[in-house]
């Protein structure tokens, strides 16, 4: 009994496996209800190979040796060992390679996994062509016909079609309406700062800060140092992606926004060096709208190829390209833009090295408060390294979009004015004490704020609504998903 199943099962089910790991199945363990798909996976094949091993001259086994070609040079790229199963994700990195300076597909091919694929191949070769057992497993019509449908080959080709046609339409939607020049129509440029930063924050509301007021010490370094902070600034919208549009592309009157007039294309035709540096999704239902402005930077790095929760990475890394930048453009005028994960839920997974602070309340609030203190060590290394700098430097931060907050947790949500309450700061080199500025001012003005922080007067903006001058605005406006309603008449 024991020989039978050595015989007949240890080299299908040893192939399955390193075909399974290989091209990226693995990470369906690390999710409970996926975990099913993993063996099923693994089993299936374990017999798909078996029937190969037993069927004689048979020219589905000389396509199937071609198919396990075809993957084995996949697996020696490594891409699934390292991003799991074929997805957007490593489409779009596939296709943007040239584009995303962070993107590295087929750049890490390296002896291991060229030799394991090999071994993988030739083992393959030899179990198909050579392997000859006493003992059969007899399979029926249905049996077989099941297995030439549902064994890893057509799983990994089905899900490399279905990966490739979301992503030609996420690409679409990226470059529709969004190529070639637009002119700002600029009639002045006097740079202020050889370096400035954007730090676009993710779900912190204001009143959660010390900085704000809040009783625990959640911004400690923000609390003491050189900051010039608005007191009342209003997210245009209550959740990032209809925020962040609202916010860095220009609109009209009638509120039509227009993608290619934004941020990142004033900064270029006022021959500033731009980069975005992401640790949110590229594409994805959520990110490809935000990614329709960042794709005009000069040099940008997205952490992620697919959407925000392709994959979990610390927001401390952003700070590594950002030195390297730093470095890199050390003669030039730059605007950097640096999108952060921030304190998204879930707030506990956002954490990596920074301990939870705040065990008197429940863990998920704890998570969040603490992220707060993650966010001001953040500002803090971000401040320091440009000071090291030598150059003139400016740095704001604000936050895309408020909170509900209650005593179990938070989530995204849009009927109060605490959605749309964030925090708005800068730090400079010649900004040298704190001041708080006492006005209520709206993110739709960030166009006009930051033309005026860059030195940039256009044609279609207000260059008396800079920082210093912008007057209070008691008729604030938020796009609450449906309408452009008053922010006053909010709870
Ligand atoms: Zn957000």
């Amino acid at each position: 009994m024991f020989k039978r199943i050595f015989h007949i099962y240890v080299i299908p089910f040893f192939l399955s496996v390193c075909y399974t790991i290989g091209l990226g199945f693995w990470d369906y363990l690390f999710r409970l209800k996926d975990i099913p798909v993993f063996f099923a996976v693994l089993i299936f094949n374990t017999y798909f190979f078996i029937y190969l091993n037993q069927s004689r001259g048979n020219v589905i086994k000389d396509i199937a040796l071609f198919l396990f070609f075809i993957l084995s040079l996949y697996i020696s790229t490594s891409t699934g060992f390292l991003q799991g199963h074929m997805s957007l994700g490593i489409v779009a990195s596939a296709f943007q390679t040239n584009q995303n300076e962070a993107f590295e597909f087929f750049s890490i091919i390296s002896a291991k996994y060229l030799v394991f694929s090999l071994i993988l191949f030739l083992s393959t070769f030899y179990y198909l062509y050579k392997y000859d057992s006493e003992f059969k497993v007899s399979f029926n019509k249905k049996v077989v016909f099941f297995l030439l449908f549902l064994n890893i080959i057509n799983t990994f080709f089905v899900q490399t079609l279905v990966a490739l046609n979301k992503y030609k339409k996420e690409e679409k939607i990226l470059t529709e309406d969004n190529t070639g020049f637009t002119d700002w129509k600029i009639k002045k440029i006097t740079p202020k700062y050889d370096n400035q930063i954007i730090i676009i924050g993710e779900s912190v509301p204001r009143a959660y800060l010390s900085l704000y007021g809040f009783k625990e010490k959640t911004t400690p370094f923000l609390d003491k140092a050189p900051v010039e902070f608005i007191d009342h600034y209003i997210s245009t919208a209550p959740n990032t992606a209809t925020s962040l549009v609202r916010t860095l592309a220009y609109m009209d009157e009638n509120h039509d926004i227009d993608i290619k007039r934004n941020v990142v294309t004033l900064a270029n035709q006022a021959k500033y060096n731009t980069i975005w540096i992401s640790n949110q999704g590229f594409l994805g239902k959520n990110d490809t709208a935000v990614s329709r402005i960042a794709i005009h930077a000069n040099h940008k790095f997205f952490l992620k190829s697919g959407n925000y929760r392709s994959k979990n990475t610390d927001d401390d890394v952003l700070l590594g390209i950002l030195n390297s930048q730093l470095n890199k453009y050390k003669d030039q005028k730059n605007v950097i833009f640096i999108h952060m994960m921030g304190s998204h839920p879930d707030a506990c997974e956002r954490l990596f090295k920074q301990p939870k602070m705040y065990p008197q309340y429940g863990n998920s609030i704890n998570c969040y408060l603490s992220s707060f203190n993650k966010l001001d060590s953040f500002i803090q290394s971000v401040y320091t390294r440009l000071g090291k700098t030598k150059r003139s430097f400016s740095i704001t931060y604000f936050s895309d979009h408020g909170m509900t907050v209650h005593q179990a947790g938070y989530n995204v949500d849009n009927k109060t004015k605490k959605n749309y309450d964030i925090p708005f700061f800068i730090l400079a080199s010649d900004i040298k004490k704190r001041n708080k500025i006492e006005k209520i001012v709206s993110a739709y003005d960030f166009l006009n704020i930051y033309a005026g922080q860059l030195g940039v007067q256009s044609l279609y903006l207000n260059d008396k609504r800079n920082l210093k001058e912008i007057p209070t605005n008691e008729n604030v406006q938020v796009f609450n998903w449906e309408n452009y309603i008053p922010y006053h008449s909010l709870d």
